[in-house]
């Protein structure tokens, strides 16, 4: 998954640093990140020197063994030779792949910062903490945490068969599983149930954990769980979301492991008979 880095390791442990030359340099422009593609997919982020100059606010995002990551949010003019402006969406799946999940986390801190520059509840300019990763208003001491929402995903078998289901929304065709953010005062397991009988009208039981996985993309941990379905075993898609729900026995599933979301890891781990 994409979070699986190791050997590399990713250290998110917080420190108000000043970056050094050697420091790389996450400079983003939604819905593009600078960096330089190559071959293969490679994705290279620039680091303090490659700029010819660069002034802003640098914020310390977090390191992958050595190497230190910082965001920038560039004040007048500045160049980087060799590097360009690259989709965001290019860094799924993109080599090294401690490079695509850095810069996948990264941006997911780029939208926080972004969106809570002034305070929720008086307006007022929000300021950094210095010892935690916190941003506070110094007229009404609110304080704004990394936006993380939870969010299931669950495997729905039945025996040798699993559920999977296709979204109605256009633009993407892939074979997923049932999943779907919790509501404030639900457990994970009542998520789990609401969102099945949402999305295909079935009952389950036997709820079991799986893993879980950083989806920076949309800003979500995900839950992942298999359960069994219990009583009818004919799928409703009762609100619109999907346009298919379909069984699979193991040696019909359609999809393999992609080595970067939970979703195809589940469906992997069904297919090969771990679960
Ligand atoms: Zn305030």
């Amino acid at each position: 998954m994409i979070q699986d880095i190791a050997p590399h390791r990713y250290d998110n442990h917080f420190a108000p640093l000043s970056p050094a030359p050697e420091d790389r340099i996450f400079l983003f422009s939604p819905p593009k990140l600078l960096a330089r593609e190559g071959e293969g997919r490679v994705i290279q982020i620039p680091s303090l020197r490659d700029f010819t100059q660069l002034s802003g606010t640098f914020t310390y995002l977090f390191s992958i063994d050595q190497e230190r990551f910082f965001l920038v949010q560039p004040e007048g003019v500045w160049e980087a030779p060799g590097y360009t402006f690259v989709h965001t969406g290019a860094l799924r799946g993109c080599n090294p792949p401690e490079i695509s999940f850095a810069a996948v986390t990264a941006g997911q801190l780029f939208r926080w910062y972004q969106d809570n520059r002034f305070c929720g509840r008086c307006g007022g300019r929000m300021e950094r903490d210095s010892k935690e990763r916190m941003l506070f208003c110094p007229h009404c001491r609110n304080t704004v945490y990394p936006k993380i929402s939870p969010c299931i995903i669950t495997g729905i078998t039945d025996g040798d068969r699993i559920l999977l289901t296709r979204y109605a929304r256009s633009g993407y065709n892939h074979y997923a599983l049932v999943a779907g953010f919790c509501e404030i005062g639900e457990s994970l397991e009542e998520t789990l149930r609401r969102e099945v009988a949402e999305e295909v009208g079935l009952e389950v039981e036997n709820i079991r954990y799986f893993a879980s996985q950083p989806w920076s993309f949309s800003d979500t941990l995900l839950a992942g769980f298999f359960c069994d379905v219990k009583g009818s075993r004919e799928p409703r898609l009762v609100d619109g979301e999907l346009r298919e729900a379909s069984w699979f026995s193991r040696d019909e599933i359609p999809v393999s492991d992609d080595g970067v979301s939970l979703t195809r890891a589940m469906i992997e781990a069904f297919r090969q008979g771990k679960v």
